[in-house]
């Protein structure tokens, strides 16, 4: 079945594919956003319009995510990784340590960034098993009195997922980048959670920050403004010219989250978008292997070898044959990736799914 516009099934990690219904709203805005006679990219972002923007995509997204009224929330630049940096310097105490779980390689990132300019604790690494697997956060040595505990709860690269919110013995700091809005959070078991967009939630280019207010007066001082919570949090993400096209769109995904039936609906069609995928990898006889193990599979990004892996060039050009884009595993692990975020269709791994009996039937 051809999909609208001829589009392809973009198994993209992020930027990844966006729901055609926001992109549609976006298009026919573009040269008039609503009589101004400018799109979003050229509207002043000191305009009582952007301002508008702005409030009301804060609005849907505490809406859709049910963030508390004692927490803020900030749309910053500098993607997720500038996180790696802010967080520590911010939350890090004078003579503190910080505490890490590494889980695959974002997580590593942050805790090899956070190495610098203080000290920091190594809870968990996943290294020696390939971060295929991760650990009980509660049974952790976190350390001696951590400022914060720093969890990635979806690996991107290596498809490996927390399969909920944790209760953790120290203050709870959380890159939730590929897998926020994709099922419900409490986000009140959380001092700090933030996202690169170009997942879930818009374009590249905004990260979206939720702070606990109460620990906005205890951050260290006398940071570079733009690296302040605290100035991100008074300027009410407007300190400088925030990325508005990143964050108008952002409000539309939310509003189209909150049209599919919001966070548990989102998870429901999630699960089962993931289940086709993982049914076709355990289904193979062993032509697929699963990279995660099967309780902490991610429904985000689905990663697979073929147990003969020189097949796997052929694997993925015959799927763009079909039309199934974006399915290399990434540069540094190989193999094959899926990534079924909100807006992927489930037509999209319904095809996946097929193409996948067929390669094995014809090469197994
Ligand atoms: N954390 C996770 C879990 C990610 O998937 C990514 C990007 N793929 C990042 C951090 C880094 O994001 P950015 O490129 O926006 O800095």
């Amino acid at each position: 079945m051809s999909q609208p516009y001829n589009r392809v099934f973009n198994f993209s990690a992020g930027p990844c594919t966006l729901p055609v219904e926001v992109l549609k709203v976006a298009r026919d805005g573009l040269m008039n956003w609503n009589g101004t006679g400018m799109s979003v990219m050229e509207l002043s972002h000191r305009s009582s319009h952007f301002e508008g923007i702005l409030a009301d995509t804060e609005a849907a997204f505490r809406r859709v995510f049910h963030v508390p009224s004692n927490y803020k929330v900030v749309f910053l630049q500098g993607g997720a990784s500038l996180q790696n940096t802010m967080i520590p310097m911010n939350l890090r105490g004078e003579g503190r340590t910080a505490a890490y779980v590494v889980t695959g390689t974002w997580g590593k990132k942050s805790y090899q960034d956070a190495k610098i300019g203080g000290a920091t604790h190594l809870a968990f690494d996943g290294k020696e098993h390939g971060y295929s697997n991760v650990p009980d956060l509660g049974s952790l040595d976190y350390g001696d009195n951590p400022s914060y505990i720093h969890w990635t709860s979806n690996e991107t690269i290596q498809g490996v997922e927390f399969q909920g919110d944790a209760t953790l013995p120290a203050l709870s700091v959380c890159d939730m980048s590929s897998n926020i809005l994709s099922r419900p959070c409490d986000v009140s078991k959380y001092g700090l959670i933030y996202a690169g967009a170009q997942k879930n939630m818009g374009p590249s280019g905004v990260a979206v920050v939720v702070i606990r207010e109460d620990l906005l007066p205890e951050m260290n001082q006398g940071l570079p403004p733009m690296l302040d919570y605290r100035t991100q949090v008074e300027n009410g993400s407007m300190y400088n010219t925030p990325p508005c096209w990143g964050i108008y769109m952002c409000g539309l995904n939310y509003q189209w989250v909150e049209r599919q039936g919001g966070l548990e609906a989102m998870q429901t069609r999630n699960r089962e978008k993931a289940q086709v995928l993982y049914d076709a990898i355990d289904q193979s006889g062993g032509f697929y292997r699963g990279h995660a193990d099967k309780a902490c599979r991610s429904i985000m990004n689905v990663t697979f070898t073929l147990a003969d892996a020189s097949l796997t060039d052929a694997f993925v050009q015959g799927a763009e044959a079909e039309k199934l884009d974006g399915l290399k595993g990434h540069r540094s692990v190989g193999g094959v990736r899926a990534s079924i975020y909100n807006a992927f269709p489930n037509e999209g791994c319904e095809t996946l799914a097929a193409y996948m009996k067929s390669f094995a039937a014809s090469n197994g």
